[in-house]
């Protein structure tokens, strides 16, 4: 049975889906201007719904984009099943970058295989290992990369501006959809039929290593479950910082 404590995928209103063509167009004009200016951006996909949504819209518009995926080797199954769903769907292969697999062994004989539970600091070096240093090769041979960031996603994320400076790859940075509500994101996933990520249905509203996600119970921050025993200001894996 549905247990309704914990957070749930929102139900759009109708002002949300009234709003969408209006957020779809301007959307739309963000990416084709992307894509126009940097003809070789890429899409950092975690596979969630705003990657997703950004996603189905790349490919309808047959931006050339390219979309990748940092493959940590700790992803939920149900988020990897998505690889081939994209490739079914939309025709679209997502490149796919992995940790180097000698690094990844030694911290676990260094540490143990649980270590990143037991402080900020081996939790940031297991997420260096796993998606930063995968992260520096897939911006190594572009100009500009997108991502699925929302302002309304945590403290973390209130600042966003559609356009930054990435200083630390020295590259453009966009957030096309930094202005959509959660609920417009899901308005635009139930319109489209987009595929998206299952663990979506058992409370979970963000979603990254399996080890490092648990469901949010209802009225908790968004990314609550997100590295849950850790503090709000240090729930980022570092993806972000510049
Ligand atoms: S989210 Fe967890 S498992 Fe994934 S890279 Fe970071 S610490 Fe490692």
């Amino acid at each position: 049975m549905e247990n309704t404590n914990y957070w749930q995928i929102p139900q759009p209103s109708a002002e949300d889906h009234q709003n969408l063509p209006n957020k779809v167009k301007i959307l739309r004009e963000r990416l084709i201007d992307i894509a126009r200016r940097y003809p070789n951006a890429k899409l950092a996909s975690s596979l969630a719904v705003e990657d997703m949504l950004i996603t189905d819209l790349i490919a309808k518009l047959k931006l050339p984009i390219i979309i990748f995926t940092l493959e940590t080797r700790k992803l939920h199954t149900e988020t990897l099943a998505l690889i081939p769903k994209i490739k079914e769907v939309y025709d679209i292969d997502i490149e796919l970058y992995t940790p180097n697999q000698e690094e990844a062994d030694q911290y676990e004989k260094d540490f143990g295989k649980f270590a990143f539970y037991e402080s900020v600091e081996l939790r940031k070096k297991c997420c260096y290992i796993r998606k930063i240093e995968p992260l520096n090769r897939a911006l190594s041979d572009t100009d500009a990369w997108l991502t699925g960031q929302r302002r309304e996603q945590s403290v973390t994320r209130e600042q966003l501006e559609f356009e930054e400076q990435d200083t630390t790859h020295h590259i453009a940075k966009f957030n096309p959809i930094f202005d959509w509500t959660e609920h417009e994101v899901w308005a635009y996933i139930q319109e489209n039929q987009v595929p998206f990520n299952q663990p979506y249905l058992k409370g979970y509203p963000s979603i990254g290593c399996e080890p490092c996600t648990r469901p949010v119970r209802k009225g908790e921050d968004i990314r609550a479950g997100r590295w849950w025993w850790e503090s709000k200001d240090s729930k980022e894996c570092g993806l972000h910082q510049n």
